[in-house]
């Protein structure tokens, strides 16, 4: 009996600009499905934590300092997985269609006669300026709204006709054009727009943590540079900038200037997180998974086998490391049979799990990065030399890429499976304001899922002395609830200082 083949299918879906809760009600159905999700940076913490746990998922985004995945592999990846079968969902910032390349995407999908569905998200171009208090039309003050791109193929000179932009005497909202800013701002001045024309930036709209600058069209450059404005942001210029004065809201909420992470067991702490939300806070959902080892693990066991065939064995988590040893426990396999074998780690957290064996590491990169690892390991490996990557099931290809690419060898091997999906989306970085916890296992699951965190950094919500015990083992900055319940939790949160 053949079980019939599914047929693929993409979904370009818009993830909205950041704030879960301007995801679309379709989006988050579609996200359900998805066999797999292919996402890019700009999509919200809040939003990839609905990421079903059975959902494979495919980062394209820029990582920190690093290049982002090209365009046309993206649209390769898209291909490859719908042809596989599979139901991908591809995730992108605010608007699939607005400066986000949907169309391309959609290119080589049309080609292959893959079946697609768009589902529209709302874009920042909108709803960053909705949230920084102001509207991007008002009948006093315009007749017409532009959304332009401040990025263009030249860095030079922009293919922007800002004679006509001045003349239509419309809101001009501008995306992408942090870096250009000065250029935009020289470019409409030059073109005759009045000095004192009131504009704005707006930074990491509709998040805890978005902050704007307001000023006009000739000081708005050295204000945001002052006051160090990144992107993402987004520039708006026309009249209406004046009324965020009267208008703000968002930051005003008890709870709308903190980014709060709520661990949860399952599903149990949503009235928490829900309680939470509409006191304003962004809430991330960070599912406490619990990582079992690969039962009866053929491959490892021969890797375990010829293990002098290994000059290095690389690291990239503790539950790698545990599941490890474990194995050349049950193969009753001496500590000492590794003996001259280099031993690299990815951070500090998986650094301690080896020195608890009693092993110290030969190699730990300065950034904790599966791609940083992948380099400094290329870099120290002498030719011949042959690596074993004992990680996770469908571990990210960050740190075998640079080991391709300088054709080293290596086997990478599946010791350990996490019971909710693969790697952890979100984990805990240092944007997360404080932590609620709501029992002791929530603390050792978020420990276990943020191995490498300096929990001293950590502001810890504990709901009881049982929960706040488990947190400072860890040297967590505990506060404690008055009473064990959501709502003294609550309480103790609004009291703390932001
Ligand atoms: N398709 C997206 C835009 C992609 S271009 C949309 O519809 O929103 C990326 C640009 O969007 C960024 O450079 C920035 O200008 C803007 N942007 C996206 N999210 C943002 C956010 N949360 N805050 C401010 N700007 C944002």
């Amino acid at each position: 009996m053949t079980a019939e083949k599914k047929q693929g299918k993409v979904w370009l879906v818009g993830a909205g600009p950041s704030d879960a809760g301007l995801f679309t009600l379709k989006g988050k159905a579609v996200l359900e499905t998805a066999d797999v999700v292919v996402y890019d940076k700009l999509v919200g913490q809040g939003i990839m934590a609905m990421v079903p746990s059975h959902a494979r998922k495919i980062s394209v985004g820029k990582e920190a300092g690093h290049h982002p995945v090209p365009q046309h592999e993206i649209n390769e990846i898209l291909l490859r997985e719908a042809l596989a079968g599979n139901y991908v969902v591809r995730l992108k910032g605010g608007d699939p269609f607005l400066f986000g390349r949907g169309g391309e995407e959609l290119e080589l999908l049309c080609r292959h006669n893959i079946p697609f569905e768009v589902v529209p998200g709302i874009t920042s171009a909108l709803s960053v300026p909705a949230y920084g208090g102001i509207p991007v039309t008002h009948r006093d003050f315009c007749s017409s709204l532009h959304i332009i791109t401040g990025h263009t193929k030249k860095a030079e000179e922009a293919d922007v006709d800002y004679e006509a932009l001045v003349r239509l005497n419309g809101t001009l909202v501008f995306l992408m054009g942090v870096a250009a800013m000065p250029r935009i701002c020289r470019g409409l001045l030059e073109a005759g727009m009045k000095p004192d024309m009131p504009a704005a930036v707006l930074e990491r709209g509709t998040t805890a943590h978005q902050r704007r600058v307001v000023a006009t069209v000739s000081s708005l450059p050295g204000e945001a540079e002052k006051a160090g404005i990144k992107t993402p942001a987004v520039i708006v210029v026309g009249q209406v900038c004046t009324l965020e004065r009267d208008f703000h809201w968002a930051e005003d909420r008890p709870l709308g200037t903190r980014k709060i992470a709520v661990t949860r067991p399952k599903d149990r702490s949503s009235s928490l997180a829900k309680k939470l939300q509409a006191l304003g806070a962004e809430v991330v959902l960070m599912p406490t998974i619990e990582t079992r080892p690969i039962a009866d693990n053929r491959r490892l066991y021969q890797a375990l086998e010829q293990i002098k065939a290994y000059s290095w064995i690389a690291f990239t988590s503790a539950a790698g490391v545990q599941a490890f040893y474990a194995a050349m426990k049950e193969k009753k396999m001496d500590i000492r049979s590794l003996a001259g074998i280099k031993i690299a780690v990815i951070g500090a957290g998986t650094r301690r799990a080896v020195e608890e064996k009693g092993v110290f590491a030969d190699l730990m990169p300065e950034v904790y990065s599966g791609e940083a690892l992948g380099r400094d390991l290329a870099k120290a490996v002498s030719p011949g030399e042959r690596i074993l990557l004992p990680r996770a099931a469908m571990g990210t290809e960050a740190v075998i890429r640079p080991l391709r690419d300088a054709e080293i060898s290596f086997d990478d091997i599946a010791v350990y499976e996490t019971n909710e999906g693969n790697q952890p989306v979100p984990g805990y970085d240092d944007t997360v304001d404080c932590v609620a916890f709501t029992s002791a296992s929530t603390v050792r699951g978020f420990v276990k899922l943020n191995p490498d965190t300096d929990y001293s950094q950590v502001k810890a919500i504990c709901i009881g002395e049982q929960t706040a015990a488990a947190a400072e083992k860890y040297g967590m900055q505990v506060t404690v609830s008055k009473q064990a319940t959501i709502d003294s939790m609550i309480e103790t949160i609004l009291r703390m200082e932001p």
